[in-house]
């Protein structure tokens, strides 16, 4: 059976892609008046900007306005103007001072999820940033425990797994992104509850999991969140569903 359900921040209890989208469009509109959209494949090279400094940055607001910022000096061969470039700056403080907007339902499935199991957060990004949006979030006093890490693969879900007392087979993570809520727990033997978001950063669809993956349910809205972590949570109490090699 799952004792302890987790879930994630961003795109899950409360909108954050649609704060980044936003800004991608100021940024390419910015970026237009310097050279053609299309010929210098500007989404493109500022993804691969971004996943190429994941590694210093991390993720987040900040991170993103360095790499708007870099990818416009390349792309414009340095003529952007620094009053162009001060706006770029202004993109990153406006997604961090955006107002946290829950999503529609999700405090009545953490509620409904909290009367079975005990739920945590776990999420990913800016720690400031993060903080800011679990405080004004008004869920906190539902969550046992809030973890915010800089990274949420295999190697992370297991320290905080083994911080919590709990083994992945007991543990079911819910979220909007395959690659960093679902795949890692499901790897290392737990269960998953795929929410899916209406926009999403291209970096979190990258996932190897198969649609039919048996340790994991997908629904539609939060709504369907507690009856999705209950059904899994009795197969796991059945025993049907292999454990996964580890
Ligand atoms: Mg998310």
């Amino acid at each position: 059976m799952i004792e302890l359900v987790g879930f994630d921040g961003d795109d899950t209890l409360w909108h954050s892609q649609g704060y980044f989208d936003d800004a991608q469009q100021v940024f390419e509109s910015i970026v237009a008046s310097y050279v053609d959209l299309a010929d210098a494949r500007l989404h493109e090279r500022v993804l691969a900007v971004e996943k190429g400094n994941l590694a210093l940055y991390g993720y987040g607001a900040k991170a993103m306005a360095l790499s708007m910022i870099e990818t416009a000096i390349e792309v414009t061969g340095a003529r952007i103007s620094a009053a162009d470039l001060g706006r770029l700056v202004q993109l990153g403080k406006d997604v961090l001072q955006h107002p946290v907007e829950l999503l529609p339902g999700i405090r009545d499935a953490v509620e409904a999820v909290a009367t079975a199991h005990q739920v945590v957060l776990i999420t990913k990004g800016d720690l400031f940033h993060q903080e800011r949006k679990v405080a004004q979030s008004g869920l906190s006093h539902l969550f046992r425990r809030i973890e915010i890490v800089s990274e949420k693969d295999v190697p992370a879900y297991a320290r905080v797994l083994r911080e919590f007392g709990v083994a992945p087979q007991h543990f079911a993570m819910v979220g909007n992104s395959l690659r960093s809520d679902i795949e890692p727990v499901v790897r290392l033997g737990g269960w998953g509850v795929h929410v899916p978001y209406r926009s999403t950063w291209a970096h979190e669809l990258e996932t190897t999991l198969a649609p039919d993956e048996p340790r994991m349910r997908a629904v539609d809205a939060p709504d369907g969140i507690a009856a999705a972590v209950a059904a899994l949570s009795a197969t796991a109490a059945q025993g049907t569903v292999p454990d996964r090699p580890s």
